[in-house]
């Protein structure tokens, strides 16, 4: 731990941008090209501009009915409802507002579960999901259910043979992501959600990385619980929202007790500027998914071309295909990750998840693939953007093609 506490220290110290005369510690961001945007999104200045009313005079409650300060905020609150709900066609009453995927996924999961759990003991899940999806479902064992984690093939791709076997009259739910947050890779939401029909369990999906980045309507495709999260979409961190079916209805215990607000899903007081701010991120995003998703595509590939073109070695990590227009997942072979992200000090990266940066072990996402234990050490995950640029894309092949270079040279000498 102490190790790994030290690592992160000097790779702060590493951050401070050279050329600034500024004391270190203030201007660390200047100058730098942010390229991890499956950690976590800018927030649109359209986002921000919405909410700001919110936090000064429209301050109100969004509960409170007697007065013109709680109506505002109330009729603010469900038109950020409705713009959410739109987005992958929902009703506005089938969206639970919540403290972002976490808890949405926390709240899916134990809810269905612990709901049903005298008929239906049964939970599925898949080994490459997300840390929040895989404790809640520990957590679940620990409390006496039966769980099975079904594996992914070498593509990242749920193996659809065995999740069959796999769910049965027993299960009450399935939950299996949209896009995973590593690999990009993008589950087949169809095929699972028609297995999990045909067995009467409940299809829950993680969309935190896929929402805005792909079309998702739950009026076509069989899923039952949605969890997304506006900080992933150039929306405020600390909201997301689970979309939970009406019709045929869906079923939960609540994980948060209190005033029984949120069809008493979810108590508590509404944060109506982050609802506002997810509201206008939603908005933005059905309008412009289409052709942001073309560009941000474009960015990508000339990423992908570009590193691959200049080096040798370079691995595309999950399905060349089957993946968000902004994700890359790249092993450089012969090249430890950390080493290679310390060597480009203006390029904000991850060498795999946010929540798990601070390790040192291989990703247990690459593990589930069959990646070599060495090449998933050499990985480092680009999340391209809304808001990056040809001449960043061009200026980080630059940087990594001198650094990989330089790396593998040393190696050699
Ligand atoms: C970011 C993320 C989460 C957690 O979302 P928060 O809103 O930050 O709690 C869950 N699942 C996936 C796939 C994610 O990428």
């Amino acid at each position: 731990m102490s190790e790994d506490m030290d690592l992160e220290a000097r790779q702060r110290e590493d951050y401070v941008v050279e050329e600034l005369p500024e004391p270190a510690g203030k201007n660390r961001i200047v100058a730098s090209i942010y390229l991890d945007n499956q950690a976590t999104t800018p927030t649109d200045p359209r986002v921000t501009e919405a909410m700001l009313p919110y936090f000064t005079e429209k301050f109100g409650n969004p509960h409170s009915a007697d007065h013109g300060y709680g109506w505002d905020a109330e009729d603010a609150v469900e038109q950020a409802r409705a713009q959410v709900a739109a987005l992958i066609g929902a009703e506005p009453r089938e969206i639970i507002f919540t403290s972002g995927a976490t808890e949405a996924n926390n709240l899916a999961i134990k809810g269905a579960a612990r709901f049903h759990m005298e008929r239906k003991p049964h939970v599925v899940t898949c080994t490459t999901e997300h840390k929040c999806v895989l404790e809640s479902v520990r957590r679940l064992e620990r409390e006496g259910h039966r769980v099975t984690f079904v594996p992914v093939l070498p593509d990242g791709l749920i193996d659809l043979a065995a999740l069959k076997r796999a769910v049965n009259e027993e299960t009450s739910v399935v939950s299996v992501m949209a896009a995973n947050n590593e690999i990009g890779v993008l589950q087949p939401l169809e095929e699972i959600g028609a297995i999990c029909r045909e067995k009467g369990a409940y299809f829950h999906s993680d969309a935190a990385q896929a929402i805005g980045k792909i079309p998702i309507d739950v009026r076509e495709t069989p899923i039952d619980l949605l969890s997304i999260s506006a900080h992933k979409a150039y929306g405020p961190m600390g909201i997301g929202a689970l979309f939970v079916r009406r019709r045929p209805r869906v079923r939960l215990e609540a994980e948060i007790d209190g005033g029984g607000q949120e069809r008493g899903l979810r108590s508590g007081t509404l944060p109506a500027p982050l609802c506002v701010g997810f509201g206008e991120a939603a908005r933005i995003a059905r309008e412009e998914m289409e052709e942001e998703v073309k560009r941000v595509g474009a960015l990508t590939k000339r990423l992908y071309r570009g590193l691959s073109a200049a080096l040798t070695g370079v691995h595309l990590n999950g399905h060349p295909t089957q993946r968000l227009s902004g994700n890359l997942n790249l092993s450089f072979a012969g090249v430890d990750a950390a080493a290679l992200l310390r060597a480009v000090p203006k390029l904000c990266l991850s060498t795999g998840s946010a929540c798990t940066s601070a390790s040192v072990e291989p990703s247990y996402v690459l593990q589930a693939l069959g990646v070599d234990a060495d090449l998933a050490r050499g990985s480092l995950r680009f999340g391209v953007g809304r808001f990056n640029s040809e001449a960043e894309i061009d200026a980080s092949i630059t940087m990594l093609v001198a650094a990989v270079s330089k790396i593998r040279a040393e190696n050699q000498g």
